[in-house]
């Protein structure tokens, strides 16, 4: 009987500090998965010598991985920016920004159509911490050069606005910010990426700053909550970087994953979602209980022409408003009916889903008396969806 030459490695080790090595060279078009808290580094001195800011590589995982990495390069192309940085929800994107950027004493400008709970963070966290915010009317342009100050840090803009669906003249809201050299944030998240150009207005303008809530249209599948920001700006995307490492806000690589999965087929169902809004909000426009169709594409819709000098695309999403006299408890019938449509926020997924909205509790000065439904359209059938509708609308009657 011969001892053996070298200790036997325990199992426990050995099922952690595995010999195999896969093979080089394997070809996919898909990224992988990469997951890490911890990244290895070969030595110390690589270890001293990495910075986390570079991104020429890696540090930890809340700093990125090679799939987040991916994500944030696809991102940037899609928006047409150069930097881009991620967000574990479209509203965190959103706080990073304001973050980032404010302090003490600043002022920020949100339109008042803006994404709700974004007006929220403004009301509550800024106005601690001595940010004061102003909501501007986005269709009035005296009224929203009046608002600015020398306090006005960032103005937000969205085109269309939440849920009521006006769509403002983009171009001079972003020209009376750059003139005062106040920094403009756009919530691209209606359109996708495909609809507008947002660093790329027309007559040299551009925002700084471009968000989106990848948990809609990028993502597509109605399970994943993600957020970006892209700017073209290297000293914003620093700002950025900073606020991103100092709060801590990762995003999953499964989660980076889903979006990248999804982001080939973007285009198609974005274009997909539009054709089949339009005929359902067509059909909607002509039916005697529907007052208002607010839809940016539709002739007469609140700044249909600064939608139509921008864009020939619009997202999968409207708002009706249906007569004032109906009792809200029929217009909770009439969504209750819905079938294929279903109850619940967000939107872009394969789901159609429809929300009633108090319009009152909405706006500081309502555009419209009545009660408002909010409409996202999914992937299925128009026909389908019509007959929906139809079934639920004599509900109302
Ligand atoms: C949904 C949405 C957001 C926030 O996205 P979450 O990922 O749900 O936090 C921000 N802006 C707009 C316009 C949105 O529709």
């Amino acid at each position: 009987m011969s001892e053996p030459t070298e200790p036997i490695t325990p199992l426990s080790t050995q099922l952690i500090h595995h010999d195999y090595q896969p093979p080089d060279g394997f070809g996919s078009m898909q990224v992988g998965v990469y997951k890490a808290s911890t990244v290895i580094f070969p030595n110390v001195a690589a270890l001293r010598a990495r910075d986390w800011r570079s991104r020429a590589g890696y540090t930890y995982g809340l700093h990125g991985t090679p799939t987040t990495f991916t994500l944030e390069e696809r991102i940037a192309t899609l928006e047409g920016g150069t930097y881009c940085s991620l967000a574990p929800s479209g509203l965190g994107a959103i706080a990073t920004v304001n973050i980032a950027l404010l302090k003490p004493g600043d002022e920020l400008l949100l339109p008042d159509n803006v994404y709700g709970p974004s007006r929220e963070m403004a009301r509550s966290l800024l106005a601690s911490w001595g940010i004061t915010h102003k909501l501007y009317d986005p269709m009035d342009l005296r009224a929203y050069e009046a608002a600015f100050s020398e306090r006005t840090k960032l103005v937000w803009i969205e085109a269309p606005g939440s849920i009521t669906m006006e769509f403002p003249d983009l171009r001079a809201l972003v020209r009376v910010a750059r003139e005062r050299g106040v920094l403009v944030a756009f919530d691209n998240t209606w359109g996708g990426g495909i609809a507008l150009r947002p660093f790329d207005l027309g007559d040299g303008l551009a925002v700084d700053l471009c968000m989106q809530a990848l948990t809609k249209y990028p993502s597509g599948g109605g399970d994943v909550l993600m957020g970006s920001v892209v700017t073209r700006e290297r000293a914003l995307n620093e700002k950025l970087l900073m606020a991103h490492m100092r709060l801590g806000t990762g995003v999953g690589a499964n989660d980076a994953e889903l979006v990248l999965r999804s982001l080939p087929s973007l285009e198609l169902r974005y274009r997909a979602q539009d054709r089949t809004a339009r005929r359902v909000a067509a059909w909607l426009r002509q039916h005697p209980v529907v007052k208002h169709v607010l839809h940016p594409a539709l002739p007469g819709a609140p700044g249909h022409e600064h939608w139509a000098a921008h864009c020939s695309d619009a997202a999968g999403l409207f708002s009706i408003i249906v007569d004032p006299a109906l009792p809200a408890a029929r217009i909770d019938a009439f969504c209750d009916g819905l079938r294929r449509f279903k109850l619940g926020y967000s939107w872009a997924g394969p789901v159609s889903l429809a929300v009633p909205y108090d319009l009152k509790a909405l706006r500081n000065a309502p555009r419209h008396d009545g009660h408002l439904v909010r409409f996202s359209i999914g992937l299925e059938a128009a026909d389908d969806l019509i007959a929906d509708l139809d079934q639920a609308l004599r509900l109302l009657r």
